[in-house]
């Protein structure tokens, strides 16, 4: 037992134990949940979810869906 919140690759763990990694531009998130560090490749058992940047730039792009005839 650690009382270090940190996985393998020393990246912080949220309260549930898994690192917080964006899939799209795989930052990683830091103590305070900010996702400000880079990882160059998917952490292994990564929570992957989506950062505030890439959420942003899905959601200005998701306004308009091309319809499908
Ligand atoms: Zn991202």
């Amino acid at each position: 037992m650690s009382t270090l919140s940190q996985n393998t690759d020393g990246f912080p763990v949220d309260l549930n134990g898994f690192v917080r990694q964006c899939a799209w531009c795989r930052r990683v998130a830091d103590i305070e949940g900010r996702y400000r560090l880079v990882s160059p490749t998917l952490v292994h058992g990564a929570s992957h979810g989506c950062c505030e940047a890439c959420a942003i730039r899905f959601l200005s792009r998701g306004g308009k869906k091309p319809l499908a005839a």
